[in-house]
C-alpha cells in the first residue's frame, strides 16, 4: 500500500513540474513515506530525518507523508523540529498544495484532512514500479480492530471504490501493455461497494468474487490479490480461481496464532479450525494455489503451550512462505493495555524457532517444483549480465534464469532446475 502510495503522490508531482530524483543530496525537497505498523518502522523515520540532516549543505524542505503523519500530525513538529510539512493517508493528493504552501512562507504545514471526492488513483506510465505490474486499490482503510493494530486509526474505516472505476483502470493498464495487476487493500475481500453497479452481470456468492470475475473478464494477463482476512474469505474465491485462468494461484492469508486463546484476545474473528477450513478448500483445489501467511509471536500471555499452538498450524497449513513479526506494542491499540509480558529473549527463540519450521517445510515446497515447468513473467534483469532474467511465477515465486533482455514482460515457460529457500532457478523451454 505504501509503494502504491508513493507511486500516485509521484504522479501528482510530476504533474505539477516538480521534478523527481532518487538521489536526496541533490534534491531540494525530501519526502518521507511512513509506516506504523510496528515500532521499529516508526523509529526509522526520525533515524532518516537525523541522516538527511545531516548531509545537506543547504536546507532542504522536509515532508512526512502517510501513516506516522497521520497518527502524530502536528506533534511532529516538536519531536522532529526539520520537518516543514505532515500529510496525513488521506492527503496525499493535495502534495503539490502543501510543498507550495511552504514554499509561499508557511511555517509547519499539516493537513490530516479526507480524500477528495475525485481522487485520481491512477498512476502516470513514469512512475510505476514496474513496467509490467500494476497496483489497483480496491478498499482502503479497516473496520476490524484487532487488538495490536494500528491500521485502523492510521487508515481510518473501510471504503471499497466502486467497481466500474477498477474496471476502468485495469482496462486502461491492458491497453499500456501491463501484464499483471495486484488488487490491493487492507482486506480486499471485505469489498463492499456503495453498489452493485458494474457487477450486476457476474456471478459471485460476495461482492469480491463478483468484481474477481469481472476483472478476469477484462482479459488481462494476470489478476492477483493481497490481503485476504480469514474470516471473510468465502470458499467461492477459490470457484472464481478454478473458473479463471487468469487469477493467480495465490492467497495471502494472515493468521496471526494457532491459539484459540491468542485469536480471542487478538480479536481475530476467527478460530483457528475455522482457518483450517479455509484452508482444506484452498488445498483442495484443482489448480495447485501456494498459501503465504503473516505470524505473531510473543502477542501477551503467549504461553509455550500457545506457542506451540502455532507451530502445529504452520505444520499443518504448509504455507509457501510466510512474515513472521515479534509483537509491537502500539500506543492506541487495546493490547497496549495489556502488559507486554513476553520477554524479548523469549521473543527471539520462538521467532528463531517458527522460522527454523517455516523453512523445513517451505525447503520440501519449493523442491517439488523441481524439474517442473512454470509460466514465468520476465520483471528484471536480475544481475549484471544482460542474460540473467528474473520474474515470478503465477503462485507468486522468484525465478532466476538465463535469457535476452528483449524478453523483458513477456510470460515465458520455464522449467525448473534448481531450489533455494526463497528462490527457483531455471532454463527457458
Ligand atoms: N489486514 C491484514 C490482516 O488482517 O491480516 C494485515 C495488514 S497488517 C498492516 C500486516 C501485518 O502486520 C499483520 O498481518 C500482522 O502480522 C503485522 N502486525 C500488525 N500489527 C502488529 C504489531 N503491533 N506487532 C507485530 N506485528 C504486527
Ligand atoms: Fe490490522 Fe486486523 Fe485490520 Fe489487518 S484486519 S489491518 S491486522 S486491524
Amino acid at each position: 500500500m505504501n509503494v502504491s502510495d508513493s507511486e500516485r503522490v509521484a504522479t501528482v508531482l510530476e504533474s505539477t513540474d516538480f521534478e523527481l530524483t532518487p538521489d536526496e543530496d541533490s534534491a531540494d525537497i525530501v519526502l518521507f513515506n511512513t509506516c506504523s505498523v510496528r515500532e521499529k518502522a516508526e523509529h526509522k523515520l526520525y533515524t532518516r530525518i537525523g541522516q538527511v540532516r545531516k548531509l545537506q549543505s543547504k536546507k532542504k524542505i522536509i515532508g512526512v507523508l502517510g501513516c506516522v503523519a497521520q497518527l502524530e500530525g502536528e506533534t511532529l513538529f516538536d519531536k522532529s523540529p526539520a520537518i516543514d510539512f505532515v500529510l496525513g493517508t488521506k492527503a496525499v493528493g493535495r502534495v503539490s498544495k502543501a510543498i507550495e504552501s511552504v514554499l509561499e512562507g508557511q511555517n509547519k504545514f499539516c493537513d490530516l484532512g479526507e480524500r477528495e471526492p475525485n481522487y485520481d488513483w491512477s498512476v502516470a506510465e513514469t512512475q510505476k514500479h514496474s513496467s509490467f505490474i500494476s497496483f489497483v486499490p480496491v478498499i482502503e482503510g479497516c473496520n476490524k480492530f484487532c487488538t495490536y493494530c494500528i491500521v485502523p486509526f492510521s487508515r481510518g474505516r473501510e471504503k471499497s471504490l466502486a467497481a466500474p472505476e477498477i474496471i476502468r483502470h485495469v482496462l486502461k493498464l491492458c491497453k499500456q501493455g501491463v501484464k499483471e495487476v495486484h488488487l490491493i487493500g487492507q482486506n480486499v475481500n471485505s469489498y463492499r461497494p456503495k453498489t452493485i453497479e458494474g457487477l450486476e452481470k457476474f456471478r459471485g456468492a460476495t461482492p469480491f468474487s463478483k468484481l474477481l470475475r469481472a476483472v478476469a473478464a477484462t482479459g488481462i494477463a494476470r489478476i492477483k490479490f493481497t490481503t485476504s482476512f480469514p474470516r471473510d474469505f468465502h470458499p467461492d474465491i477459490i470457484e472464481a480461481i478454478n473458473e479463471n485462468e487468469n487469477l493467480c494461484n495465490w492467497v495471502h492469508l494472515p493468521v496471526q496464532s494457532g491459539s484459540n486463546k491468542i485469536l480471542r484476545l487478538m480479536r481475530r474473528g476467527h478460530t483457528i479450525e475455522n482457518y483450517f477450513e479455509r484452508i482444506d478448500k484452498i488445498k483442495s483445489s484443482v489448480r495447485k494455489i501456494s498459501l503465504t501467511t503473516d505470524i505473531i509471536i510473543g502477542f501477551p500471555n503467549e504461553t509455550e503451550a500457545d506457542f506451540g499452538d502455532s507451530l502445529k498450524m504452520v505444520d499443518y497449513c504448509q504455507f509457501d512462505s510466510s512474515y513472521i513479526f515479534k509483537y509491537s506494542p502500539r500506543m492506541g491499540t487495546p493490547s497496549y493495555q495489556l502488559e507486554d509480558n513476553v520477554s524479548a529473549e523469549e521473543k527471539k527463540q520462538r521467532f528463531i524457532e517458527l522460522e527454523k519450521r517455516q523453512k523445513f517445510n517451505q525447503h520440501r515446497i519449493y523442491e517439488s517444483y523441481l524439474h517442473k515447468s512454470v509460466q514465468v513473467l520476465i520483471e528484471n534483469k536480475s544481475g549484471k549480465n544482460n542474460f540473467d532474467l528474473s520474474g515470478r511465477t503465477s503462485c507468486h515465486k522468484v525465478v532466476h534464469f538465463k535469457g535476452s533482455a528483449n524478453l523483458l514482460g513477456k510470460i515465458v515457460n520455464v522449467q525448473i532446475t534448481e531450489s533455494k529457500s526463497n528462490t527457483l532457478y531455471g532454463k527457458i523451454l
